[in-house]
């Protein structure tokens, strides 16, 4: 019998671990899909306080992991396939292992869409990014391109002319998703320039290990023309992984699992941390805080319920 399960090993998970481990609850974490989470797809981390000269999102995470170690978190592979949470102990299965746990902690992230080239997927940290407050300081005076047709490549845009000489929104079809304040807001912007409708065939240079251009095709006429662009910005939305929690979990319309006063679910016991619940602030110290929020939600609920 587990006192605490977290589900998910990235900033928000890992945070939980340290707090749980250090109120000697002696958490178990199932690291899910993409162990570290997003944070394991960057480089350069800037903005995470305490590291003056930023540090690689990977190292970031190993010292995160080797932290909650030292306190006696344990961790195991591999994803969870099945939930219980209609009576406690909560049941939770991933793969063969079953774990009976009083408390849980869901921090399963989210994970961006992708545009799914190849191209795309070598050059992720090294100038295609899918976070413009995270990437956008290393563009300054550079032209960069914005993919997506929604509020995020919006809001991306707007935030990225601060740093970018000329920033390309590429857009795949004539009318844009994004509410109206906010797609006039960009078209206003004198450093903004709509490229629509067009698609993204190919990222260059994978071979030079950095983006030197976008190669992109008019939808309408078929033209290929290729951007000379240093960074890509990929603006097309977030999947919250929760699919196994459908049913089980209030969420919003999105799929994102819903808090309620500090890291509460609808179910006792059970909360939230990190961007699984968050579609608003996305960020490394902001999933870490819920993440602790969580943790410490957990141990006052433990505390409480001691039958
Ligand atoms: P979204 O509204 O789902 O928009 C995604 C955009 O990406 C769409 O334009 C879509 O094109 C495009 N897209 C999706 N898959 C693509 C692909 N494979 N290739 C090329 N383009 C692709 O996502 P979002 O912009 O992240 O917004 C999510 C939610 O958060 C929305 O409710 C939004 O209003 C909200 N939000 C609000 C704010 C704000 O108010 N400040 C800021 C950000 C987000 P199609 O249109 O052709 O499908």
């Amino acid at each position: 019998m587990q006192n605490v399960v977290i589900i998910g090993s990235g900033c928000a998970g890992l945070t939980a671990a340290i707090y749980a481990a250090r109120a000697n609850l002696n958490p178990l974490v199932i690291d899910g899909y993409e162990p570290g989470g997003q944070l394991t797809l960057t480089t350069m981390v800037e903005n995470f306080p305490g590291f003056p000269d930023g540090i690689l999102g990977p190292e970031l995470i190993e010292n995160m992991r080797k932290q909650a170690q030292r306190f006696g978190a344990e961790f195991r592979a591999g994803a969870v396939s099945e939930v219980d949470f209609s009576r406690r102990p909560f049941t939770i299965s991933a793969g063969k292992e079953s774990y009976e746990t009083k408390t849980v902690i869901i921090a399963a992230g989210a994970t961006a869409r992708m545009l799914g080239l190849d191209s795309e997927r070598k050059l992720v940290g090294n100038g295609v990014s899918t976070c413009a407050t995270c990437d956008g300081y290393f563009f300054r005076g550079k032209e960069i391109a914005v993919v997506g047709g929604g509020d995020s490549a919006m809001e991306e845009a707007t935030f990225l002319t601060k740093f970018a000489s000329r920033v390309n929104l590429i857009h795949r079809r004539k009318n844009f998703r994004a509410s109206k304040i906010m797609l006039d807001r960009a078209h206003k912007n004198e450093k903004i320039h709509f490229v629509a409708p067009a698609v993204v065939e190919e990222v260059l240079d994978v071979s030079k290990g950095s983006v030197e251009g976008i190669r992109i095709r008019e939808v309408e006429t078929g033209k290929v023309q290729t951007l000379p662009v240093h960074g890509v910005f990929i603006a097309i939305g977030h999947e919250p992984n929760t699919k196994v929690f459908h049913g089980k979990l209030e969420m919003d319309a999105n799929g994102y699992l819903i808090a309620v006063n500090g890291s509460r679910t609808n179910v006792p016991g059970v909360f939230v941390a990190g961007d699984v619940q968050d579609h608003k602030y996305r960020q490394a110290i902001t999933a870490a805080g819920s993440g602790c929020m969580a943790a410490i939600d957990a141990e006052k609920f433990l505390e409480e319920h001691t039958d």
